[in-house]
C-alpha cells in the first residue's frame, strides 16, 4: 500500500512521527519520511515519481552550484532531443550490449505504427556524437565541452526505489572531447572532484572516490570514476555519480568517426581520433542523503540545501493573551526572519493562526528544516530567541543583538556536524578484512568490506556468487544479491602497502593489485 494511506492507520494506533522505525523497517521509513515531508507523490506508472517543491528545490540548489563550476571549466549548456534512430543508437556494441535490456521504444503514434520505432534515450552517447562529428573539423574545434539538464528513461526491472533508481530520472549529463588523452584523463577527475564535494559539501554525505573494475565500467568505455557513498542502516553501498573516459572508442572510424588533423604531426599527414568524456549526476543524490541523516522524527536537510534553513515560531500564546500579546510576538517572529533574511539566509515565520507551536514544531522537523527559533513573550523581554537545531535537537538561547552572525554561524557548524557524524560511521563500517572467511560475516554485519584484490573479472564473478548469503534476510525493495566490487580508491594510503608478488588476493589467493571495496549494494 502507498505510504500515505498505510501510515494514516498507523497513526492512529502510535504516537511516531514517521509511523515505523528507520532501524525496524526501512524502506517504509524511507518512502513515509518522502510522503510526509512532502518530498514525493506516487505515480500510476510503476518506477516514476513526482518530485515535489519540498526535494525539487534541492536539485535547483545543487544545479546552481554545479552550473556555476562547469561554467568556469568551459563547459556550455546545451539541449539535445529526448529520441534516437535504432539505428544511431546501436552504432556502438557494448554500448548498446549495455543498455538495450533497458531501452523503452516507441512504435506508435496514434493509431499508426511507426515504420521504425524509435528510441527514448537512456543516455545521450549516441545521440550527442553525430553533430560532434560534424561540428569537430579541426583542433581548434577542440576542446568541445557540452552538458545537459535533462531526464533519461531506463525501463530498470529491479525494484524501483524512489530517487535511487527509478524508471525515469533526472540528472545533468556532461560530454566532452579532447585533442589528447592526458587533457581528457584531467577532466575526468576534475568532474569527479566536482561530485564528492556536491556530496560532501552541499548534501554531507560522505563518499570514496575511485576506480570502477572492468566489470562495473561504463559500457563502452575506457575506465569509470566514480564516488561510492554508504547506507548505515542497511550496510549497503550505493553508487554517487560517474565519470568516464570513453577514450577513442565512440570517435573511431566505425563508430561516429570525430577526426581531426594532427597538429604535432609535422608530416601534416597524421590524424587523431578525439578522446572522450561522459559524466552524470543524478536525482539520486537526494535520496542517498534522506537515507543517511533522516531519523524517527522525518527527514534531516543539511542547511546548504534546505529551502528554508531558519524557521522562526512564535510561542508562548495562551487563550488568555489579548490580541496585542499576539500581535508583539508575531511582530518579532516576522521581523526576526526578515533579518535573517536580509543577512542572506533562507528563513520564513511560520504565522500561520489556528495551529499550537507544538504541531508547527512537529510539522517543520518533519519536513527537516534544520533550525528552529522560538520567539515568545519572554523571549523578547530578554532580546532573545530559544534556537533548537534538527540534528542534534539541542536548545540554545541566542542573542538577538548579534543574531545575523549567530545563526549562520550555527549553521554552519550543523552543516559540518552532520558531515562529521556520517564520516565518523562510514569510516567505522568500512573494514579491511585479510581473509576469505571474514567477508561474508563482516557484510552480514551490515558493513563494507575493502581487500586487497587481484582485479580479474572472473575472481569478481566468484566473489558476487559466494557471498550471496542465502541466510540474509531478504527485504523485497532492496535486492540482496552478493557483493560486487564498489570502487578501487584513489587513496590506497589508509591501508597497508600491497607488496607486488606477496599480497594475496582474498578471493583467489593469486597476486593482489590494489585494496578494493566490495559491498552489498543498491
Ligand atoms: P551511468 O550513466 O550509468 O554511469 O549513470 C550515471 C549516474 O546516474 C550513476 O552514477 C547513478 O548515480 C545515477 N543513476 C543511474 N541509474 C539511475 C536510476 N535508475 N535512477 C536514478 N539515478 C540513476
Ligand atoms: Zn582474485
Amino acid at each position: 500500500a502507498p505510504a500515505g494511506k498505510q501510515d494514516a492507520k498507523i497513526e492512529g494506533a502510535i504516537q511516531i512521527a514517521i509511523g515505523v522505525k528507520k532501524e525496524v523497517d526501512f524502506p517504509t521509513w524511507y518512502t513515509n519520511v518522502l510522503i510526509k515531508a512532502d518530498m514525493l507523490d506516487y505515480y500510476n506508472v510503476s518506477g516514476c515519481y513526482i518530485l515535489r517543491p519540498w526535494s525539487y528545490s534541492i536539485w535547483e540548489i545543487i544545479q546552481e552550484w554545479f552550473n556555476g563550476h562547469i561554467k568556469e571549466m568551459g563547459v556550455q549548456n546545451s539541449y539535445f532531443p529526448m529520441f534516437v534512430s535504432s539505428k544511431v543508437l546501436e552504432r556502438e556494441k557494448d554500448h548498446v550490449e549495455g543498455f538495450s535490456p533497458e531501452v523503452a521504444w516507441v512504435t506508435r503514434a496514434g493509431t499508426s505504427d511507426l515504420e521504425e520505432p524509435i528510441a527514448i534515450r537512456p543516455t545521450s552517447e549516441t545521440v550527442m556524437y553525430p553533430y560532434y562529428a560534424k561540428w569537430i573539423q579541426s583542433h581548434r574545434d577542440l576542446p568541445l565541452k557540452l552538458n545537459q539538464w535533462n531526464s533519461v528513461v531506463r525501463w530498470e526491472f529491479k525494484n524501483p526505489q524512489p530517487f535511487l533508481r527509478t524508471r525515469e530520472f533526472l540528472w545533468q549529463e556532461g560530454h566532452t572531447a579532447h585533442l589528447t588523452k592526458p587533457e581528457a584523463d584531467k577532466e575526468v577527475l576534475e568532474i569527479l572532484d566536482l561530485y564528492r564535494r556536491v556530496y560532501e559539501e552541499l548534501l554531507a554525505v560522505p563518499v570514496i572516490p575511485g576506480v570502477k573494475s572492468e566489470k562495473e565500467k561504463f559500457a563502452g568505455g575506457l575506465y569509470t570514476t566514480t564516488v561510492e557513498g554508504f547506507v548505515p542502516t542497511t550496510g549497503r553501498g550505493i553508487q554517487g555519480a560517474t565519470s568516464h573516459c570513453l577514450g577513442q572508442n565512440f570517435s573511431r572510424p566505425e563508430m561516429f568517426n570525430i577526426v581531426v588533423e594532427d597538429p604535432n604531426d609535422t608530416t601534416g599527414q597524421g590524424k587523431t581520433y578525439v578522446w572522450q568524456n561522459s559524466w552524470g549526476l543524478s536525482t539520486r543524490t537526494i535520496g542517498v542523503m534522506v537515507m543517511i541523516h533522516g531519523d524517527n522524527q522525518g527527514l534531516v536537510l543539511p542547511p546548504r540545501v534546505a529551502s528554508i534553513q531558519v524557521v522562526v515560531v512564535p510561542c508562548g500564546i495562551t487563550a488568555k493573551s489579548t490580541d496585542e500579546q499576539r500581535k508583539a510576538v508575531n511582530d518579532a517572529a516576522d521581523e526576526l526572519a526578515h533579518k535573517l533574511k536580509k543577512a542572506g539566509l533562507r528563513a520564513r515565520a511560520d504565522l500561520r493562526e489556528g495551529y499550537t507551536p507544538g504541531f508547527k514544531f512537529n510539522d517543520w522537523e518533519q519536513k527537516g528544516v534544520p533550525l528552529r527559533l522560538e520567539v515568545g513573550p519572554a523571549d523578547i523581554a530578554k532580546k532573545q530567541t530559544l534556537s533548537a537545531r534538527r540534528d542534534t535537537g539541542a536548545k540554545v538561547p541566542l542573542p538577538l543583538t548579534d543574531i545575523e552572525t549567530a545563526v549562520p554561524a550555527l549553521l554552519d557548524q550543523i552543516q559540518a556536524d552532520m558531515f562529521k557524524r556520517a564520516q565518523e560511521v562510514y569510516f567505522s563500517r568500512l573494514h579491511e578484512v585479510h581473509e576469505w572467511k571474514d567477508v561474508v560475516p563482516t557484510l552480514d554485519d551490515k558493513n563494507v568490506v575493502v581487500i586487497p584484490w587481484c582485479e580479474a573479472e572472473a575472481c569478481e564473478d566468484d566473489i558476487k556468487t559466494r557471498s550471496a548469503n542465502e541466510s540474509e534476510p531478504t527485504d523485497e525493495r532492496a535486492p540482496s544479491a552478493g557483493a560486487k566490487s564498489l570502487c578501487i580508491p584513489f587513496d590506497q594510503s589508509r591501508w597497508p602497502k600491497i607488496e607486488p608478488g606477496v599480497t594475496k588476493c582474498v578471493g583467489c589467493g593469486k597476486d593482489a593489485k590494489r585494496w578494493t571495496l566490495f559491498g552489498r549494494s543498491y
